[in-house]
C-alpha cells in the first residue's frame, strides 16, 4: 500500500510544483488570465435594435463603432411562444430563463408559471448581480430579470419584486413606482432596510463607491439623447461594473440601450441614431473592462428589431443615412448577436433567443 502511494505522490508533487510555478508566473504578470469560462458576464440589451440601425451608426462614425470590434457574431431568432412577432417582455422572458412565453409575460410560463431568471441563479451562486437601463427600471427588459408577472404593465406590481431578490446594483428611473404608490407603501424605506444606498442622481450615484444601490434617477423614464439625457447610462454602468467587479465569485449584469426601441416606434431617424450612438458608447466601456480583466464575458444583442428599419436613400446627408421606416411596431426578423471574452465563440451562427440563457447558464454554472 505504502509502496503504491509514494509512486502516485511524486507525479503528484512535480504536477503540484508546476503549477504553483506557472500561478506564480501569472500573479506577476501583467497580461490578463486566459481562461475559458467567465467569471462575469455583461449582457447588453438594444431594444430594437436589427442591422439597419446598427449599419446606419456604423456609417456615422465610418466604421468606428464598439460593436464593429467584435469577431463571434450570430444571429437570434426572436418569436415569441405565440407569436411570430415578440413584444420586449417575451423577448426578455427568452434570455432571462430559456423559455419562450406569450406577449406581455415576465418571467412566466405561457401557463403563468414563475421560471427562475439567469438573475436569480447568480444571486443563488453568490455572485453580484445589476441591472442598469435608461428607461423606468420596472420596463419589461429590466423586470423580465427579476419580476414574475403575467402584466408588463403593471409597473406597480413589479417593483416589490426588487424586494424578492437580492440584486446588488440597479440604475435607472421609476422613482414613482417604489415612492408614491397608490397601496401608499414606501418601497424606497424598505430597501434601505435592506441595506440599499438610495441615490437619485448622478452625482449622488458617483459618490457611491461600494456595496448595495438603488439608483432611481427619474420619476418615470429618463429622457432621450436628444431630449437631454446625457451619458447617464455611460456613468451608470461604469458605477455598476466597478462595484460589482469587487466581488471575487464574479457578476452577471444586463444593461439595456431602452430607447431604440422608442425612437423606432416613433419613427424618428434623428432619435434613434442618438440613442444608438449613446448605447455604442457603453458597450464601448463594458469592452474596455472585458479587455482588461480577462474573465469577462461581453454579448451585445437586441429582443427584436422595430420600426422595419430600412436604408433605402441613395445618399447621405453630412455622412448621415436617412433610414426609413416600415412599421410603428416591431418586426419578425432576426437579430445580430455579438460576443467578446471567454466562450464567445458559443455565440456565432443562427440561434433560438433562449439559447441564450442556455449558453449563460452553462458558461457560469456549467450546466
Ligand atoms: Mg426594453
Ligand atoms: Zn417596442
Amino acid at each position: 500500500m505504502k509502496k503504491i502511494s509514494i509512486q502516485f505522490l511524486s507525479p503528484l508533487l512535480i504536477i503540484i510544483l508546476f503549477n504553483s510555478i506557472i500561478f506564480q508566473l501569472q500573479a506577476g504578470s501583467p497580461t490578463p488570465k486566459k481562461v475559458n469560462k467567465p467569471k462575469n458576464i455583461i449582457f447588453l440589451i438594444g431594444d430594437g435594435m436589427g442591422t439597419a440601425q446598427i449599419y446606419a451608426a456604423l456609417t456615422i462614425k465610418k466604421d468606428k463603432l464598439n460593436i464593429a470590434k467584435f469577431k463571434h457574431i450570430g444571429f437570434h431568432k426572436t418569436y415569441s411562444a405565440k407569436d411570430y412577432i415578440t413584444d420586449s417582455a417575451a423577448g426578455a422572458t427568452a434570455f432571462s430563463t430559456g423559455h419562450k412565453t406569450k406577449n406581455g409575460y415576465l418571467a412566466v410560463d405561457t401557463n403563468k408559471k414563475v421560471l427562475p431568471t439567469i438573475l436569480e441563479l447568480a444571486e443563488q451562486k453568490g455572485l453580484s448581480t445589476g441591472l442598469v437601463v435608461c428607461c423606468a427600471i420596472t420596463h419589461a427588459t429590466p423586470a423580465a430579470f427579476i419580476a414574475h408577472e403575467s402584466d408588463r404593465n403593471d409597473y406597480e406590481d413589479i417593483a416589490p419584486w426588487f424586494l424578492k431578490t437580492d440584486v446588488d446594483v440597479f440604475i435607472g428611473g421609476g422613482k414613482q413606482y417604489f415612492e408614491n404608490r397608490k397601496d401608499k407603501r414606501n418601497l424606497s424605506d424598505s430597501l434601505r432596510k435592506r441595506n440599499y444606498q438610495l441615490v437619485y442622481d448622478l452625482n449622488q450615484l458617483q459618490a457611491v463607491t461600494k456595496g448595495k444601490i438603488a439608483a432611481m434617477l427619474y420619476q418615470d423614464h429618463p429622457p432621450s439623447m436628444l431630449g437631454g439625457r446625457g451619458d447617464m447610462l455611460g456613468k451608470s454602468s461604469s458605477k455598476a461594473i466597478s462595484v460589482l467587479s469587487q466581488n471575487k465569485k464574479g457578476f452577471f449584469m444586463m444593461i439595456e440601450g431602452s430607447q431604440i426601441d422608442w425612437a423606432c416606434h416613433n419613427n424618428s431617424n434623428d432619435t434613434l441614431i442618438g440613442e444608438m450612438l449613446d448605447f455604442d458608447d457603453v458597450v464601448g466601456i463594458a469592452l474596455d473592462f472585458a479587455k482588461s480583466n480577462g474573465e469577462t464575458l461581453v454579448v451585445v444583442t437586441a429582443d427584436h428589431e422595430t420600426g422595419g428599419y430600412a436604408l433605402t436613400e441613395n445618399t447621405l446627408t453630412d455622412g448621415k443615412p436617412s433610414g426609413k421606416f416600415n412599421t410603428k411596431g416591431h418586426t419578425a426578423v432576426m437579430v445580430p448577436v455579438f460576443a467578446y471574452g471567454p466562450g464567445a465563440e458559443e455565440f456565432m451562427g443562427i440561434m433560438e433567443n433562449t439559447d441564450i440563457f442556455f449558453k449563460f447558464r452553462k458558461l457560469l454554472f456549467g450546466y
